[in-house]
């Protein structure tokens, strides 16, 4: 084993050498080094203000709903290991891919029926962009290769899923001449419980109607568009789109890859609306975040239109597809969550942040506090300083990740109600020194 590192020596190596999400190089702020993490608590190499624990208030993004070193996926990561860590997929299979894909049919909506098991959410969205195209193709409709998608939303950071970012000053704006040219609609008017606007489901119904020669599929995130604002909006504009797409022939992409396994109150956000898609995309908490793992369902009629055509294979194989250990978490967290009962910590965890953040609203930068599930969303009026804004959150205590005008948490279901607290006291001090 080679020395340990220092803190100092690992920043300075990390600076020289490690890209970080969005981040310049060489790298210019410190990043927090973290030695280990376990429960809800995520343990500093070095204290930072005295701190030497923080309470996760980000799931590692939307990811570790049970928080992390969990005795029962850890016992799955292990008895899988000593089977096989990894083999290729192609002219192979193996029974965690075998049980995980069966288990994601049985638990998603009817009639999705088939899986892609990919190896992170950007390329599971690739995948179902793939799918939607190529069945398009294959049954004799090649001029529909265009997707539609409202303003505002993320779907990752390669190239099909930069195209359907927000295209207004997102995250991909610089790339917007040389992406693939899709359709936005507006983003959809907020307030989960907000009547649905007879003039923007018009709009919806209008767009779809008019490019419907030339559209493959509609991809939205639903109920939350996460990322691109962590916006909420009615569940009845996905009745509206899942009408209009069957009306004019566009298929229709769910991507859960945020809002699955529980996290806004039904297993699925789609649950919500009742409608189902043609193709859905599922990463983040499929593995409890605990390995890099996606999936992409479809039903059985963009499959089979795939396998009536010239080229009648989804021409699509990355080397670590159905990783068997990712897929045996996969299924261990899978069978955690439903043993658990998410809702019953989803409600709860609920609860203490409509609580715990109701006190912000008082604050004179912020402009809505808004809850849903275990998310918790403080809108200011202005950008934080994002350096300044998380170590506001470290001296409470909190892991946060403020991110434009935007202080947010989505905690783990494991976390207690003192914890919970804990986290919207770090929400309201930040949004507090704004
Ligand atoms: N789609 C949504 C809705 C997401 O929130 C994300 C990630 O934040 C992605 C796609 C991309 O997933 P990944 O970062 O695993 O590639």
């Amino acid at each position: 084993m080679p020395e340990p590192l220092t803190a100092g020596e690992l920043l300075a190596l990390d600076k020289q050498h490690v890209w970080h999400p969005y981040g310049p190089m060489p790298g210019r702020v410190d990043p927090l080094v973290v030695e280990s993490a376990s429960g809800v608590r995520l343990r500093l190499a070095e204290p930072v203000d005295g701190v030497a624990e923080l309470i996760d208030g980000m799931s590692s993004w939307w990811s570790a709903v049970h928080g992390y070193n969990h005795p029962v996926l850890n016992e799955a990561a292990q008895q899988q290991l000593g089977r096989m860590s990894h083999v290729m997929f192609g002219g192979l299979t193996h029974e965690p891919a075998v049980r995980l894909a069966t288990r994601l049919v049985e638990i998603t909506p009817e009639p999705l029926r088939h899986v892609f098991l990919s190896d992170s959410g950007s390329v599971s969205v690739e995948v179902a962009v793939k799918m939607c195209l190529q069945y398009w193709r294959s049954v004799g409709r090649p001029g529909k290769q265009r997707l539609l998608t409202w303003r505002g939303g993320y779907h990752g950071d390669t190239w099909q899923p930069m195209s359907v970012c927000d295209p207004d000053g997102g995250m991909h704006a610089l790339w917007s001449g040389v992406l693939p040219r899709q359709i936005f609609a507006d983003a959809p008017p907020t307030g989960f419980d907000a009547e649905p606007d007879p003039a923007y489901v018009a709009h919806l119904r209008e767009l779809v109607a008019r490019h419907a020669d030339e559209l493959a599929a509609v991809i939205v995130e639903p109920v939350v568009q996460n990322a691109g604002g962590m916006r909420f909006h009615s569940p009845a504009y996905l009745r509206v789109l899942r009408e209009a797409c069957d009306e004019h022939g566009v298929l229709l992409i769910f991507d859960e890859i945020a809002t699955g396994f529980g996290r806004t109150g039904p297993l699925f956000a789609s649950g919500h609306a009742g409608v189902s898609p043609d193709v859905l995309c599922l990463g983040k908490a499929l593995t409890g975040g605990y390995l890099t793992m996606a999936a992409t369902l479809c039903t059985s009629r963009v499959a089979e239109g795939i396998s009536r055509g010239e080229v009648p294979v989804l021409a699509h194989g990355p080397t670590f597809m159905a990783n068997p250990l990712a897929a045996a978490i996969a299924n261990a967290s899978i069978d955690l969550l439903l043993a658990r009962d998410w809702r019953t910590d989803v409600k709860r965890i609920e609860a203490g942040l409509r609580e715990g953040l109701a006190g912000a609203a008082e604050l004179p930068a912020v402009r809505e506090v808004r809850v849903l599930g275990a998310i918790g969303v403080v809108e200011l009026d202005h950008d934080v300083d994002m350096a300044a804004a998380t170590r506001a959150a470290v001296r409470a205590g909190v892991w946060l990740r403020p991110f434009r005008n935007l202080v947010y948490t989505m905690p783990p279901y494991i976390t207690g109600d003192e914890d919970v607290a804990r986290i919207c006291a770090a929400v309201r001090a930040v949004a507090a020194a704004g």
